[in-house]
């Protein structure tokens, strides 16, 4: 922890401990900070006996996406996306694609009030807004605002989230999110978590996801990065699988990502294809619906079959959508039957590309 001037704003997640100290309460960390220092994120601080969140209205990245990429692939379906970030993360992933963002402990970024990041989502013709890259949680205040402003202009908002969140940000989400997709790296494996991403447990992922499905409206979808050789556990995935079943239901989607070496983990493979298989065979077996693999372009598990007749319902070639063969109410035009999607084929979107920093 190291010393940081004054900006931002006051936090609003956070409570004053009686030892003089703050405890910020937006991630599962829970950092206590003393006063003068910031938390682990390297974005939190503590000055004059507030908590401060020091990277609001700073956003490091600005990119269109489709929402495909996210991955979200049943929540306004062809959809553009006008995805940001800050600085800092309060996970330490050592295979982070976005390292030099979330990684960084500093506070940089182009000014930017909740206004103009809504109004640069209109220019671009974008439907909705994610918070990704790094962990929004960690910037929750900012998204908030962001958030109110993107709904009043017809916006939605998606998380991009490790999940590793507690029931107060949860409460705060519920405010302004519409869809978040939680990013489980390696199954949730406890070994995993503790040597890859430098948390202690991965047991406030799955009390994020129980408070989230029991207190809110949110649209979730799940997404497990398999990391091969160390991240690629059956027993782990099925103990997730059996999780998502149980306690978010058989029609959320869960998409297996496929690894790519990066930042401290060069030494790695990319996830066999085959590996990825079989995650997707103990999903099937446990009874989820609508089982997809990522990073991968072209494999038929890119797509959506139809749980009732087996019939292909959406074909997809990477991010983009190829094919549609769903009703206006979105029911297989084969059998009838109607698959849980948010919303209809997005088909007027213009989907251009811009990185600022
Ligand atoms: S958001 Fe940052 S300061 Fe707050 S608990 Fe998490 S890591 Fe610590
Ligand atoms: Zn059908």
């Amino acid at each position: 922890m190291a010393s940081v001037e004054i900006f931002g704003k006051e936090a609003e997640l956070y409570s004053n401990l009686p030892n003089g100290r703050i405890r910020c309460t937006a991630c599962a960390r829970k950092c206590e900070i003393p006063e003068g220092r910031i938390g682990l994120c390297g974005i939190r601080g503590v000055n004059n006996n507030k908590l401060w969140l020091y990277v609001y209205g700073k956003v490091i990245a600005g990119h269109i996406d489709p929402i495909e990429k996210k991955p979200v692939v049943h929540y306004m379906p062809g959809s553009s996306i006008y995805s940001i970030a800050t600085t800092g993360c309060n996970w330490l992933c050592k295979y982070c694609q976005n390292y030099d963002i979330s990684q960084r402990r500093k506070i940089e970024g182009s000014e930017m009030t909740p206004s103009e990041v809504v109004e640069k989502a209109q220019f671009y013709g974008a439907q909705g807004i994610a918070y990704t890259y790094n962990e929004p949680s960690i910037f929750m205040e900012f998204a908030k605002d962001c958030g109110i402003e993107a709904h009043k202009k017809g916006i939605f908002n998606i998380f991009v989230s490790n999940g590793y969140d507690t029931p107060e940000s949860v409460n705060m989400m519920s405010k302004f999110l519409d869809c978040i997709t939680v990013d489980f790296k390696g199954s949730g494996n406890q070994e995993f978590v503790r040597r890859y991403i430098g948390i202690p447990s991965s047991d406030p992922i799955f009390s994020t996801l129980k408070e989230i499905k029991s207190k809110t409206k949110i649209h979730v979808e799940i997404t497990d990065l398999i990391v091969p050789q160390v991240g690629d556990n059956l027993d782990s995935a099925r103990q997730l699988c059996r999780f998502v079943y149980d306690e978010l239901g058989p029609d959320t989607p869960i998409h297996f990502l496929r690894f790519h070496p990066d930042y401290k983990m060069m030494e790695f493979d990319s996830t066999p294809v085959l590996t990825l298989e079989k995650h997707c065979e103990i999903a099937k077996q446990i009874g989820l619906k609508y089982i997809y693999i990522g990073n991968v372009p072209g494999h038929k598990l890119e797509n959506t079959y139809c749980p009732e007749c087996g019939h292909l319902v959406i074909q997809r070639y990477g991010f983009n959508i190829e094919g549609w063969n769903l009703d206006e109410r979105n029911c297989c035009k084969q059998c009838g039957y109607c698959i849980p999607i948010v919303g209809s084929l997005q088909k007027k979107t213009k989907r251009r590309f811009q990185f600022m920093e």
